[in-house]
């Protein structure tokens, strides 16, 4: 995945609990240099992360240019079809990337970079508990 970033040092900041993406009913967006967030940094789930993490990461590659005059396009391209420009938020060639990604486990490098504080739930952990193992 990070093979072929072109612009692999574009920094990025993560604003969590944001009535921007709220507003938009968004779960949220990429918006360079901004990453938008509507859960709270410690509510958030690594799956809602790693979407957002796989545009971060098409950004890196292509450029923001790129990147966003293509998804623009599609946006356009959404409204013209069926008269709804937020439908291009489900299909695209960036969303159908994001949402085959968004179920792989956060690396490192990304939990570091976005400072995440969620808890990585697992089942293993849940039946441990749930046997009484657990001081
Ligand atoms: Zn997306």
């Amino acid at each position: 995945m990070t093979i072929n970033n072109k612009y692999p040092n574009l920094k990025f900041y993560y604003i969590f609990d944001s009535s921007f993406t709220k507003f938009f009913k968004l779960e949220g967006i990429v918006l360079y240099p901004f990453v938008f967030i509507s859960m709270p940094k410690d509510k958030v789930s690594p799956k809602i992360l790693k979407h957002e993490l796989t545009h971060v990461e098409q950004v890196r590659r292509e450029g923001p240019l790129k990147f966003y005059t293509k998804y623009l396009y599609y946006i356009y391209k959404s409204r013209q079809q069926n008269g709804n420009f937020l439908s291009a938020f489900l299909y695209n060639e960036y969303e159908d990337e994001a949402y085959e990604n968004e179920t792989n486990p956060l690396t490192d490098d990304e939990i570091r970079e976005t400072e995440w504080k969620g808890s990585r739930t697992n089942k293993r952990n849940n039946k441990k508990r749930k046997f009484g193992h657990y001081k």
